[in-house]
């Protein structure tokens, strides 16, 4: 990727597009990281109760109602508290695009760019 948008460039944008190609590799990684944190971090938590409309916590609840958003939890079920999970997984995910939608970026700028030069 580096040497086919770095090729025949000036000192100055190539070490630019290195950096850029180095914080976008970092963010791809941590985004992975954040992502696999999501998952890992809330193994074994499948025992917690939450209600399955709003997340909200319903474990020792001696009715069925939530008493966050106070739907029937027969209705909208109990699920794993898997908010935690899917908010890393979700952080994941953006860091990840956000270096990809910044390489596009840069490739348009690039092709314009050299339209111009030539
Ligand atoms: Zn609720």
């Amino acid at each position: 990727m580096l040497m086919t948008v770095g090729l025949g460039m000036p000192g100055v944008a190539e070490i630019l597009i290195l950096l850029l190609g180095l914080a976008f590799w970092v963010m791809l990684i941590v985004g992975l990281i954040l992502i696999v944190l999501g998952f890992v971090l809330t193994e074994g938590k499948q025992g917690d109760g939450a209600c399955g409309s709003c997340g909200y916590c319903v474990i020792g609840l001696t009715r069925m109602i939530c008493p966050e958003c106070g739907n029937d939890l027969r209705e909208v079920g109990i699920v794993s508290d898997t908010r935690k999970r899917w908010d890393l997984v979700r952080k994941g995910v953006l860091v990840i695009l956000l270096p990809i939608g910044l390489w596009v970026v840069m490739g348009v700028i690039m092709l314009v760019n050299s339209m111009i030069m030539n």
